[in-house]
């Protein structure tokens, strides 16, 4: 199919999504220029549409480099489209400047719209660079900037919610992902013994009393209690002498202290844990070669379960604090229970400390 067509096709949504992401990563640095020019010039089509178009662009096109060309950025500037903040994944700091002196001095021409701090800001927080970086630090400084008194956190809060980075010891941007990513693809059962990528595990939840279960390959020793993480609760875990141990400072979250029932030690038995995890198909070691941004947006289709990579932000991703060393954990990996159930809805997420031999696990489903 030749660019042009594609563009039109995806911007009549006649398009099969399923595999779109590898086209859009085999195009060449010439069709990724005819296809922005294509969308900067079309005036008729709708902007979500083209959104979509400029999202497949960020997260699959690298064939001209690790940044897209400037005027791409400059026509959504213009046109004041700051969501999705995938989009600016691959902006520079030029870009990033430009958006700071529109949140600070609204130097766009027109109306900015509704939610225009927040979507700025994620935009922002994509784009990991010293501008963004030390305008998000002297922006959380108290007394606050009136744009930022309305914000559920601070701007540097969405650094790492958001951006997936955080500020080191000696004051650089340190990103709290990984670029190698190992993928994984979803399989028919060849019998009823395949093995599925979940073990039950001698250690127990300390809260609920459920076996933890570990996910991927055992020695990957990441490892959870379904049952609490499913309640928003994240579970940390040690690695411990080759084995997965219950961290002893794991507390409950507010959800689970107002609902003990979650916590009920009435039917623990092996079998309802095992059902939590009955799975249609099994899981083999993808060899695509994929960047760290394929799996950064949900609404672009594409197998989620991986070890790197950008985790899929549902809603902001909780990067918790290791309770050991207190400083922010990186994302290790990510289970997408569609990839093994029919009916599967929800990632989970592991994060770890190497430091301190700590993981974690939260879940989050749209
Ligand atoms: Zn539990
Ligand atoms: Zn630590």
């Amino acid at each position: 199919m030749n660019v042009i067509d594609l563009y039109n096709k995806h911007i009549k949504k006649d398009i099969e999504t399923k595999l779109l992401y590898q086209t859009y990563a085999k195009l060449t640095k010439d069709e990724i220029d005819l296809m922005i020019d294509t969308l900067i010039t079309d005036t008729e089509s709708d902007e979500d549409i083209k959104t979509d178009i400029i999202l497949y662009l960020a997260l699959f096109s690298y064939a001209s480099g690790e940044y897209l060309p400037h005027r791409l950025y400059d026509y959504l500037l213009d046109n004041n489209i700051f969501y999705y903040g995938e989009m600016y994944l691959r902006a520079d700091e030029k870009t990033a400047i430009k958006l700071i002196d529109i949140l600070i001095n609204k130097t766009n021409i027109k109306v900015l719209p509704e939610n225009y701090i927040n979507h700025i800001l994620c935009a922002i927080s994509r784009i990991p660079c010293e501008a963004s970086k030390n305008f998000l630090i002297e922006s959380s400084k108290e007394p606050l900037p009136n744009w930022a008194k309305s914000l559920y956190i601070l701007p540097i809060e969405y650094a790492a919610y958001v951006g997936g980075w955080c500020i080191d010891d000696e004051g650089n941007i340190q990103k709290l992902f990984s670029e190698n990513v190992q993928a994984f693809q979803s399989c028919e059962k060849k019998s009823d013994s395949s093995e599925a990528p979940f073990k039950l595990l001698e250690e127990r939840c300390d809260f609920c009393g459920r076996h933890l279960i570990s996910m991927f390959d055992e020695k990957e020793k990441l490892a959870t209690c379904p049952n609490c993480t499913f309640s928003f609760q994240t579970i940390f875990t040690k690695r411990e002498n080759n084995k997965i141990t219950w961290h002893n400072k794991n507390r409950l979250c507010d959800i689970l202290v107002e609902r003990p029932e979650q916590l009920s030690k009435d039917d623990i038995s092996d079998e309802t844990t095992k059902m939590m995890f009955d799975c249609d198909y099994i899981l083999i070691p993808l060899k695509e070669k994929r960047n760290a941004t394929y799996t950064a947006h949900q609404f672009a289709e594409i197998s989620r379960t991986q070890i790197g990579g950008m985790p899929t932000a549902i809603n902001d991703i909780k990067y918790p604090n290791c309770p050991d060393c207190g400083k922010k954990m990186h994302f290790y990996a990510q289970f997408a229970m569609e990839d093994v159930q029919e009916y599967g809805n929800g990632l989970y997420y592991f994060f770890v400390c190497n430091h301190c031999n700590t993981v974690a696990c939260n879940y989050d489903q749209s």
